[in-house]
C-alpha cells in the first residue's frame, strides 16, 4: 500500500535525543510539513538528555515519553504535565508495550535497545533498524518473530539500505542469483595508520571520522572497523544471506553506500552523500521516494570514487565477525556486548586503543556459544560478555 499521501503513520523513536534519533525526527517534520506523509509520533524514548526529549515532545505533542536516567526523568515529568513519562532502565520496554504505533524506528545505541525493539516487533509494527545491535546479537530471536508477527525490518543503516534498495530491482527473483554484496567502509580515521599508530590512538583521534557526524559508539566502532563487523552479522540476518556471500570494500568517499553483485555479473549500487536523512526517510516512506530534505549529492565535485581491499592485519575486526556467524548462537550476544563493554571502558580511557578488538576476541574465545531459545539467554550471554571485559579490565590486564 502506498504509504506517502494521506496515509496515517503512528510512529515511536526509540533514542530520540541520539544522531540518528533527531536525524529521524527532523525528517518527520520535513514529510508532515511538505505534505507527503501524515506521521504523529506517539513515543519518544531516550537515555538522560532531558532538555532535548522535552523540546522534542512539546514541538510535537507526544503523549507518552520513557527516560532510563530516573533522575532525567523527573526533570521530563515536571516540565511535561500531562505526558505520561516512563522512568527507569526499563521505562522503553514499558513504552512498547503500552504504545499504540505503527511504526518504530529503532535508535537507541547498543543491546539496550533490544528488548524494547523487539516487542515492536512482536506487535508487527514496521520497524525502521538503526540500532544494528539488535540483530547483532539477538538475530536467532528476532528475525523469526518479525515473520510470524508480520512485522517488517526496513534498514536504517546506510549500508543496509543501499543493498536493500538494490534487491528491490531483483524482487520476486531467485535468492540463488545474488552472487554477493558489497558493503562499503569508510575505513575510518586509521585508514592509512601503521600497527602502532592504531593500538595506540587517543580517544580524541578515534573520535575523529572522516566523513559521517554519529554518536560516540559508533564512530569507535567505526574507527576499528567493529562496526563493518557488525554490519556483516546484521547483514546475514536482514537479508537471509551465508557470511561467504557477504564482503566488505574500503571506498573513503562513502558516497557509493554499498552493492550487489548478480549472477550475470551485473552490479547495482546505491549512491548519495553522507548524510542518514536520506535511509532514514526511505525506512520512513518506503517505497516511495517523496521529495527529500537531505544533502544532494554534487556531481560536478565528485572527483573519483575509490576502493580498496580491507586490511585484515590491521582490522581483524572483520574476521571475526565471519567466526561470529560460523559459530551461530550466543556468540553475536557476546560479540556485541564484549565490543559494548570494552568501547566504554576505552572511552573512560581505562584500556588503549588497540585492546578493544583484543578483548573481544578473549570474549568470543573464553564464552561458549549456547543455542539462541530466548531472550533471557541471549541477555544473559550479554551479561557474561560485560562482565568478562570489566574483569580483565579491573584487574589490571591491560596496560594502557
Ligand atoms: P547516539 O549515541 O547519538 O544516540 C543514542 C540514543 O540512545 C540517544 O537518544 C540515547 O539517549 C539513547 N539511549 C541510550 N541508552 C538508552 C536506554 N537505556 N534507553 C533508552 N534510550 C537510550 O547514537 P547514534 O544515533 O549514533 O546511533 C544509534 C544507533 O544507530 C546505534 O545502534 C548505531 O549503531 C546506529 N547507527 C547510527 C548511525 C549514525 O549515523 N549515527 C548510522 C547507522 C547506524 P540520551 O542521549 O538521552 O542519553
Amino acid at each position: 500500500m502506498n504509504r506517502s499521501g494521506l496515509t496515517k503513520r503512528r510512529v515511536v523513536v526509540l533514542g530520540s535525543t541520539g544522531s540518528i534519533g533527531v536525524n529521524t525526527l527532523a525528517v518527520v517534520d520535513h514529510l508532515n510539513a511538505s505534505g507527503a506523509a501524515d506521521i504523529r509520533v506517539v513515543g519518544l524514548a531516550a537515555g538522560r538528555k532531558a532538555e532535548v526529549l522535552i523540546e522534542q515532545a512539546k514541538k510535537f505533542k507526544v503523549p507518552q515519553v520513557a527516560v532510563a536516567d530516573p533522575g532525567a526523568a523527573a526533570q521530563v515529568a515536571k516540565a511535561l504535565p500531562g505526558v505520561k513519562v516512563f522512568a527507569g532502565p526499563d521505562s522503553a520496554l514499558e513504552l512498547m508495550e503500552q504504545v499504540e504505533a505503527t511504526d518504530l524506528v529503532a535508535a537507541v545505541v547498543g543491546s539496550a535497545g533490544l528488548p524494547a525493539t523487539f516487542v515492536g516487533a512482536t506487535k508487527g509494527m514496521t520497524i525502521g533498524l538503526a540500532n544494528k545491535e539488535t540483530l547483532v546479537a539477538a538475530g536467532a530471536l528476532v528475525t523469526p518473530v518479525v515473520r510470524k508477527h508480520n512485522a517488517r525490518i526496513i534498514p536504517v543503516d546506510s549500508e543496509h539500505s543501499a543493498v536493500f534498495q538494490c534487491l528491490e530491482a531483483h524482487r520476486g527473483g531467485d535468492p540463488a542469483q545474488v552472487k554477493r554484496i558489497v558493503l562499503t567502509a569508510s575505513g575510518g580515521p586509521f585508514r592509512t595508520a601503521s600497527r602502532e599508530e592504531i593500538a595506540n590512538a587517543t580517544v580524541e583521534q578515534a573520535l575523529k571520522h572522516p566523513t559521517w557526524t554519529m554518536g560516540p559508539k559508533i564512530t569507535i566502532d567505526s574507527a576499528t572497523m567493529m562496526n563493518k563487523a557488525l554490519e556483516i552479522i546484521e547483514a546475514h540476518w536482514l537479508f537471509d544471506l551465508p557470511a561467504e556471500k557477504i564482503d566488505v570494500i574500503i571506498h573513503p568517499q562513502s558516497t557509493v553506500h554499498s552493492f550487489v553483485e548478480f549472477a550475470d555479473n551485473s552490479v547495482l549500487a546505491q549512491l548519495g552523500p553522507p548524510d542518514m536523512k536520506t535511509p532514514i526517510q526511505y525506512a520512513l516512506t518506503y517505497p516511495d521516494r517523496p521529495a527529500g530534505c537531505s544533502d544532494v549529492l554534487d556531481w560536478s565535485k565528485l572527483r573519483k570514487l575509490d576502493f580498496e581491499a580491507p586490511d585484515h592485519e590491521r582490522f581483524p575486526s572483520l574476521r571475526l565477525a565471519y567466526d561470529v556467524i560460523e559459530a551461530g548462537g550466543t556468540a553475536g550476544a557476546v560479540f556485541n556486548a564484549a565490543n559494548e563493554a570494552a568501547v566504554a571502558a576505552f572511552l573512560e580511557r581505562r584500556i588503549r586503543f588497540g585492546r578493544i578488538v583484543e578483548l573481544v576476541a578473549e570474549a568470543l574465545s573464553a564464552i561458549d556459544a549456547r543455542p539462541v531459545d530466548s531472550m533471557q539467554t541471549v541477555l544473559a550471554a550479554d551479561r557474561e560478555a560485560r562482565a568478562f571485559v570489566e574483569d580483565r579490565v579491573g584487574k589490571g590486564v591491560l596496560s594502557r
